[in-house]
């Protein structure tokens, strides 16, 4: 029981690092689908510093790259081209050996500032994760002795790298490999990876419109993602800069109804006029 407190701490903090990713490194930088105040660059900032110790410089590289290549030859995470279980397990082997590449850096975040402080945040690898690591220790230690403060704050710790790093996998892995496809590309949508990663799941609907500020298109999608934009919207510390909810009836829809893909017996499709996988 008291671990389980640990591991609910550690699954509230993997939600927020996913939707700080969503919103901040993917919408925001990745795509400049949003402008945001920056108080709010700043929140988000430490925040992936904190809780992921992602560089955005890196990340938007790999990203940008793998939506021109996508499940072709030069896309740096395809479960086509690598295997699927390749990506759910070594997601970040194939992040890594991306942002690795100082011409996927150049290329592709070149338009990203690399300021004093982005180096002096990232120069220590994991620092702020372990800070993360270190005031939940302290907090847990405050209820009980210092050794049961240490032991669940690691819990509390490794629950939030493990599920931040599954979901991230499984929007790389599951997300171009099951789910059902309502625009013709690569990637699928799935609505309940969509409701724990604040809409990244539709990832079918992203490749189709990646400068959409918002991931959901149709009836009975949901983007959790949305209404925090919208929140920070009404709140002037943020702008969308993209028509959200114009042009997704037509925008390469091919599709007259949306497509199951199955692990085993490939594309099933009732009245799909055309598939490409
Ligand atoms: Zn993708
Ligand atoms: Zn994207």
């Amino acid at each position: 029981m008291e671990y389980l407190v640990a591991v609910l701490v550690g699954l509230a903090l993997a939600e927020v690092a996913t939707l700080i990713t969503t919103i901040y490194l993917h919408r925001v930088l990745s795509h400049k689908a949003i402008r945001l105040h920056p108080a709010v660059t700043m929140f988000m900032r430490f925040g992936t510093w904190m809780l992921t110790s992602i560089s955005p410089r890196e990340w938007v590289a790999v990203h940008r790259k793998h939506h021109n290549f996508s499940d072709v030859e030069g896309d740096p995470h395809s479960p086509h081209i690598e295997g699927y279980w390749q990506i759910m397990i070594g997601n970040v082997y194939y992040y890594r050996r991306e942002a690795d590449q100082d011409d996927t850096m150049e290329k592709y975040a070149s338009d990203l500032p690399f300021d004093r402080l982005d180096k002096a945040l990232l120069r220590n690898g994991t620092l702020g994760f372990s800070l993360t690591g270190v005031i939940l220790m302290v907090l847990f230690g405050v209820f009980g002795s210092g050794w049961w403060g240490i032991v669940h704050g690691l819990v509390a710790l490794t629950t939030l790298a493990v599920v931040y790093l599954l979901l991230n996998a499984a929007i790389n892995g599951a997300g171009h490999t099951f789910g059902y496809k309502s625009f013709e590309n690569d990637a699928t949508n799935l609505k309940l990876l969509s409701l724990v990663t604040f809409g990244e799941g539709l990832h079918n609907n992203h490749h189709a419109r990646p400068a959409s500020a918002k991931f959901s298109a149709f009836r009975g999608e949901v983007d959790m993602a949305w209404p925090v934009i919208r929140l920070l919207e009404k709140l002037r510390l943020a702008k969308v800069l993209s028509k959200v909810d114009e042009g997704w009836e037509d925008h390469r829809r091919r599709l007259p109804t949306p497509i199951t893909i199955k692990p085993t017996s490939g594309i099933s499709a009732v009245g799909a006029s055309s598939t490409k996988d």
